[in-house]
């Protein structure tokens, strides 16, 4: 990207250095639409549902539990091969069905993890397969990708961990309470809570159609911001170099910079006087360039223009309340699917 000259300072600046962290913490929660699968996530070290069993079943003998029981076991057992998950999607209000992945698919993702956005391909590719509507249609895979709101990914993909796996990889985590380290053993619905799912698309809209509108420097520049799909991301993700791709993740613990978030919910550009707006420009292809080449001062005051906490509140809050290992505080910890389950991939 080309530096750009502050003509009112004189100073040349690196607009990618500009802060806007606070435009970043305010709508990553919406971004983090899950990137892929880690391989933490992908070694089944758990017992299977039937070791599980089998041991509670040892365990409760006293019941005598006879043939029956090992019947129904094997009835869990082939249940569990193809477990589906049934839920409604927070954004497009459908009802979908998520189904297990299989080791064949496992593998797929573990040779697949080259690039951010190959992973990313692979993942929805993956999620596509594995997801059926409950009213019977099936979409294409680009128009399933034109559909796909943050919202409704993050909920599939805690479907798709929900459907496959039994018990979630460990985190470690400091107690906020006596500072020390503990571990943390999760199954996927200890994620879920009674505000996990709390609000669902309620604009009299579709998601597809909803903007909002957010003035800086006195009117002079409008920005419509809207609700990105899966697509708008693959769009932006593939525009950038895989290596900045990573660099934003070491930097910023995200794949897209602060500039791409922005970039990210811009749907339309408006300048000019009231009664005199132009459109400057309402394509991707030209909204990514005139973000990364604004001046730092016009950077700065566009950030401190704009707010897009209001796309927070239909992502889901998936988060695990426990007592610390040492001082059995209770904690809450919240979980971010992807960066807790699936960032690692990606920093590869
Ligand atoms: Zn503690």
């Amino acid at each position: 990207m080309q530096n750009q000259q502050d003509t009112n300072s004189g100073i040349h600046m690196d607009p990618a250095n500009v802060d806007i962290s606070h435009v970043q913490r305010e709508s990553e929660a919406f971004l983090r639409a899950a990137q892929g699968i880690p391989e933490e996530v992908l070694q089944r070290e758990q017992p299977s549902i039937e070791e599980s069993i089998k041991s509670n079943l040892n365990q409760r003998s006293s019941f005598n539990l006879g043939p029956k029981y090992l019947e129904a076991l094997t009835q869990l057992d082939s249940i569990n091969n193809t477990k589906a998950i049934s839920i409604q999607l927070p954004m497009s209000l459908r009802k979908v069905e998520i189904t297990s992945i299989t080791g064949a698919e496992e593998q797929a993702l573990k040779s697949v993890s080259v690039s951010p956005d190959s992973f990313l391909k692979k993942v929805n590719e993956l999620l596509y397969n594995h997801t059926n509507f409950e009213d019977g249609s099936k979409p294409t895979f680009n128009e399933f990708l034109g559909e796909v709101y943050p919202p409704d990914k993050a909920t599939m993909l805690w479907g798709l961990l929900n459907a496959s796996y039994v018990v979630l990889p460990e985190l470690e985590r400091e107690c906020t309470s006596c500072g020390q380290k503990y571990i943390i053993q999760s199954v996927p619905n200890d994620l879920v809570h009674e505000d996990t799912f709390k609000n669902v698309w309620d604009q009299s809209v579709s998601p597809s159609e909803y903007t909002i509108r957010q003035e800086t420097f006195g009117g002079l520049i409008k920005f419509d911001f809207g609700i990105p799909t899966e697509k708008d991301r693959l769009l932006i993700t593939s525009m950038l170099n895989p290596e900045s791709l990573k660099n934003n993740i070491s930097k910023e613990g995200s794949i897209l910079s602060t500039l791409d978030v922005l970039t990210f919910f811009t749907k339309r550009i408006i300048v000019g006087d009231p009664g005199e707006e132009t459109i400057l420009t309402d394509l991707f292809q030209d909204i990514i360039p005139f973000l990364r080449n604004l001046s730092p001062k016009v950077a700065d005051g566009i950030r401190s223009g704009i707010d897009l906490t209001v796309f927070d509140a239909y992502m889901p809050k998936f988060y695990t309340e426990k007592p610390c290992a040492h001082c059995g505080d209770m904690q809450k910890v919240e979980v971010d699917i992807e960066l807790v389950y699936f960032r690692k991939s990606l920093a590869i």
